[in-house]
């Protein structure tokens, strides 16, 4: 058990790896050429890289702008930009998947890659054969974000069978645990540079870094 529960949920994206500054810029250049060369958005890539960042920094979402002014349609983007993301620039965390093994819990992954780029992840990171059937994507349950509402929190618990309550769930991204919580999991965040969202009642546990969650969980 951790923390009184016997299910962990992980978030994947920049929470089992670490997103540097430089791989956001990559993926920022993943997302613009997506739009422009696959979805055929008219418009220059050094504008709708431009807009990617910005739309990112106000809504956590580099398409959310395409979205809203641009009749960009989500899961085109999803699709495309998955295809594409670079996942080879990844740099995996030496002996995670060691740490993940002792975790007293029984694991799983629910992310808002879709199942081709999540697959190519956790190969890459070399924790595919232990998640191989304890990962689910946000597009099995035919959404493309997991920070819109509880629902889809609640039919993840239903699919792998468990309580809400029973779970806890592991993301970098805050909004993703409002919903977590709201239907009763506990929560923990994992933050990198500081805890910019200590005033969240919602958020019961915040780790630097997900080494320092698995180190305090798996300790004897
Ligand atoms: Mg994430």
């Amino acid at each position: 058990m951790i923390f009184g529960k016997n299910y962990l949920i992980w978030d994947l994206d920049d929470t089992l790896y670490n997103k540097t500054e430089e791989f956001a810029d990559i993926l920022d250049t993943t997302m613009a050429k997506a739009l422009v060369e696959d979805l055929k958005l008219p418009m220059d890539f050094e504008t709708a890289k431009q807009k990617v960042t910005e739309s990112y920094k106000i809504y956590r979402d580099g398409g959310e702008v395409f979205y809203r002014d641009y009749g960009v349609k989500p899961r085109d983007l999803f699709k495309a930009y998955h295809f594409r993301k670079p996942v080879e620039k990844i740099v995996p965390y030496d002996n995670l998947l060691e740490k993940i093994e002792k975790v007293p819990a029984e694991q799983y992954i629910f992310t808002a890659s879709d199942r081709y780029a999540s697959e190519k992840i956790l190969k890459h990171l070399g924790i595919y054969e232990f998640f191989k059937d304890r990962y689910y994507s946000v597009e099995d349950f035919g959404v493309y974000k997991k920070n819109e509402s509880s629902e889809v929190y609640r039919q993840y618990c239903e699919k792998i069978g468990v309580d809400p309550t029973d779970c806890v769930f592991v993301d970098d991204s805050y909004s993703n645990l409002e919903f977590a919580k709201e239907i009763g999991m506990t929560t923990v965040r994992i933050y990198y540079r500081n805890n910019s969202a200590k005033d969240k009642t919602y958020i019961d546990y915040a780790y630097k870094g997900v080494l320092s969650f698995l180190d305090d969980v798996i300790k004897p």
